[in-house]
């Protein structure tokens, strides 16, 4: 066990030690805070002395942090054992054994960056943000609209009015069929979907149907688990007004071939949703050269705290979108004869946001951008063709999802052992990976399933922890 080296490490450490009683954890790397600026002479706001009817953003802050320059990515492979050193959560027995993660579908853990971001924001800028004119508010509200710029360079938009914060993908999607949807889908309209999508990229579609008297039309999978491109051709027509799409199937792992299905769509006259929950964290995403009208994903699944999400959305459809949810922040003038709404994005953001939340998804992005996309993406690559092909050794263990170009999710079920069994198993090696039907049941009813298990992976993820999962498979087959 490694020494802890700042009162920050030794509070991750005393935690974790707290909730694990089996025996304290095996090794918390230390952790270096980041340099706090000298807050003693605090910088005069760049907008003091603005005339309170003039109309900035904020009346503290005028302009929009201005993007870094751009750097060139990161050369060579990722150490993962060194990077593995960021992530806490990583380093503590389960079952007396080390935890081998592999729920990453589910959520990810978090590096020092994001804990200490959070860490950070709560002990010295907590406030709520945009409407106080004190030192606090406006760190918060520039900490807050700094990742706002973040995320806006992560996903490619144009401008940060096109990124609305969320509680998650869930919310995002549920905000663009009660907002873009009711306003745009009529009685007799079309909305297209696949048959791989998340609860959350379905229920939402079906009950706006229900609502408007629209219909649901299903893109059908192959034996692989990509979408037949034909009969998606053959479901777009006149009457379809939104496709929404996984990015990534969060149970097959099928990246899908979004720039000509979104092309297609858009010939048809529709508008097209992607659902990036399990796209963002794994692939490079530039929303402008997909053409995506909107882009959603949950920055928990991201290495960033729950609770936190984005919409993208293009500035020209938010703008005709009606507010959703209203309250505070959304308004501009409130009176009993009538409201009138701020623009994007605060249009679509009442109440108290998730400030720190925000701010740990920015911290985040930038972890992300540090390592490189490209070589997150490559890295995830070589893990999961070592993953398929390990698994495939089994046998008895059924693989599902086998679209080429596939993301590391790796679902699979054994004979004569129930995915509980085999989850419940697993666990005992101290291995978490998911059993049961993730949120897919239309996807896993395609291959005759009602449930299975999914072991999912990350960069952090190594060799010898596919060959445990292996091992423990195999024990879990022969009941030992
Ligand atoms: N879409 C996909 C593809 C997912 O995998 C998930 C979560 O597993 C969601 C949507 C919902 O995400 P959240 O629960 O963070 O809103």
């Amino acid at each position: 066990m490694t020494t802890p080296e700042s009162p920050e490490t030794e509070l991750v450490t005393s935690i974790a030690n707290e909730l694990y009683a089996e025996g304290p954890v095996a090794a918390v790397p230390a952790w270096e805070p980041p340099p706090l600026p000298d807050l003693s002479d605090p910088p005069v706001s760049p907008a003091a002395g603005l005339p309170m009817d003039a109309t900035p953003r904020f009346y503290f802050l005028p302009d929009p942090p201005p993007p870094p320059a751009p750097q060139p990515p990161p050369a060579g492979l990722l150490d993962v054992h060194a990077i593995r050193q960021d992530f806490p959560a990583l380093h503590q027995q389960v079952n007396g054994k080390p935890l081998i993660w592999l729920d990453n579908a589910a959520t990810t853990h978090k590096p020092h960056a994001v804990i200490g971001a959070l860490l950070e924001f709560y002990s010295r800028d907590n406030s709520n943000i945009h409407r106080g004119a004190h030192a606090l508010a406006e760190r918060a509200t520039d900490a807050f609209e700094t990742a706002r710029g973040k995320v806006q360079r992560f996903l490619g938009a144009e401008s940060p009015e096109e990124i609305i914060f969320t509680r998650g993908t869930t919310e995002g999607i549920n905000l663009v069929a009660q907002t873009y949807g009711r306003r745009f889908v009529g009685p007799g309209d079309e909305i297209v979907v696949t048959e791989l999508e998340h609860h959350s990229n379905l229920v939402p579609w079906q009950m706006l149907c229900e609502e408007q008297g629209a219909v649901l039309r299903v893109a059908p999978l192959d034996d692989a688990g990509q979408v037949v491109p034909e009969e998606y051709e053959r479901l777009l027509g006149p009457r379809t007004r939104l496709v929404a799409l996984a990015h990534v199937s969060n149970v097959l792992g099928t990246v899908l071939p979004l720039g000509p299905m979104i092309a297609q769509a858009h010939q048809a006259g529709a508008r097209v949703l992607v659902d990036g929950a399990q796209g963002a964290p794994h692939l490079p995403v530039d929303v402008r050269a997909l053409d995506a009208d909107f882009y959603v994903f949950s920055g928990h699944k991201l290495y960033g705290p729950t609770g936190i999400g984005v919409l993208y959305g293009k500035r020209a459809l938010l703008e005709e979108m009606p507010p959703w949810q209203g309250g505070g922040n959304m308004i501009d003038t409130v009176s009993f004869e009538g409201n009138t709404y701020k623009g994007p994005p605060v249009k679509f953001e009442a109440g108290t946001a998730h400030i720190a939340g925000a701010v740990g998804l920015g911290a985040a992005v930038d972890y992300l951008n540090r390592l490189g996309r490209e070589r997150i993406a490559a890295c995830e690559e070589a893990l999961t063709a070592y993953g398929m092909a390990a698994l495939a050794t089994v046998p008895g263990l059924r693989l599902i999802g086998a679209a080429p170009g596939k993301v590391g999710i790796l679902t699979f079920v054994l004979a004569g052992r129930t995915p509980q069994e085999v989850g419940a198993r697993l666990d005992r090696e101290g291995i978490a990976v998911r059993s049961g039907h993730h949120c897919a049941q239309p996807a896993l009813r395609r291959y005759g399933l009602t449930a299975a298990v999914r072991s999912s992976l990350a960069f952090y993820n190594t060799r010898e922890e596919i060959d445990a999962l292996v091992a423990a498979v195999r024990k879990a087959q022969r009941g030992s």
